[in-house]
């Protein structure tokens, strides 16, 4: 491969030019025109903005936006303040070169502002603390690359999640909806935020799940194996109605009991396959919630959702 030729080393060359124009200005200083002093000094401004974007790479093929992803994957999951981002790209419209590289190319780039409302859930705190990243101490400025693969059915996701941030309904039915369209998809905590627009949505997630039992799984909520800040729909199906308030410690103690399999065909998360209707675990009231029965472990058995949709179908 033939390579260009060019200075061989181009940050130091225009560390000298800048220092050179600075010196200069020493001079200009001294004199009142306040239009010459600002005038002489825009050279040094570009020189600046050559010599951090010449950090990154020197061919001149690589744009503001290239140069930002090279280097937030030099430092994934480490909080990068928006400055560094500047310094780097070169330009002053970086956040809008952030925000392509997000929508347009998949790349897992959540904000500060995003770390903090996805925080809301208290639980959650503890697994962003795990991997280093505090939320309640980043700055809305400052940003974290997530992962460094692309998600490419990103930009199509995007171009979903535009349509029904149009639609006039509530943050829960626009959550609801984005994640029906995308069933058993990582959703980042980043389309969550831009889709409601309020700081509000994590804590309308959890609604979802916990009081009108919609699958929707995380890290810290029944799937280990995600990513921390992705929620996915396990599938487009609700818990019985009676399920839903049993109480998380009897939730766990039956599930103990019966060794987290289906108690009719013995299905467990580990046989999860693409192809397989069987999706999750629920708990079944031998007596009916509705006829008296209660939400204690002596009244509940673990079917998976095939097994319990043929209960009730009797
Ligand atoms: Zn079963
Ligand atoms: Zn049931």
């Amino acid at each position: 491969m033939s390579r260009r030729s060019q200075p061989t080393n181009v940050p130091e060359q225009l560390r000298r030019e800048l220092v050179s124009l600075l010196t200069n200005f020493a001079e200009e200083l001294k004199h009142d025109n306040l239009r010459r002093k600002v005038v002489t000094l825009v050279p040094a401004f570009h020189t600046l903005r050559d010599l951090g974007s010449s950090l990154i790479a020197t061919d001149d093929s690589i744009g503001a936006r290239d140069r930002i992803i090279a280097y937030l994957k030099q430092y994934p999951k480490i909080i990068i303040d928006g400055d560094e981002l500047m310094v780097v790209s070169g330009i002053g419209e970086w956040a809008r070169r952030v925000r392509e590289l997000r929508v347009q190319y998949g790349w897992w780039i959540y904000s500060g502002v995003t770390f903090k409302q996805m925080a809301q859930n208290s639980d959650d705190v503890q697994e962003f603390r795990a991997i280093g990243i505090d939320p309640l101490l980043i700055k809305p400025d400052q940003y974290v690359l997530m992962s460094t693969t692309q998600d490419l059915e990103a930009a199509y996701r995007w171009n979903v999640l535009d349509d029904i941030r149009k639609q006039k309904i509530s943050t829960k039915s626009k959550i609801l909806e984005y994640l029906k369209k995308n069933i058993g998809k990582q959703v980042t905590g980043e389309e969550l935020s831009a889709l409601t627009k309020t700081k509000e949505w994590a804590r309308r997630v959890r609604e979802l799940r916990t009081e009108e039992g919609w699958p929707i799984v995380t890290k810290n909520a029944g799937r280990e194996d995600l990513p921390v800040g992705v929620y996915l729909l396990e599938s487009d199906r609700q818990a019985h109605a009676h399920d839903r308030k049993i109480p998380d410690p009897v939730r766990v103690n039956v599930l103990t009991r019966d060794h987290f399999r289906c108690t009719k065909c013995g299905w467990s998360r580990d046989m999860l396959s693409p192809d397989d209707p069987r999706k999750m675990l629920e708990l079944h009231h031998i007596h009916q919630h509705k006829d008296g029965g209660s939400n204690t472990a002596e009244n509940l058995i673990t079917l998976c959702n095939v097994c319990h949709d043929e209960v009730h179908r009797h």
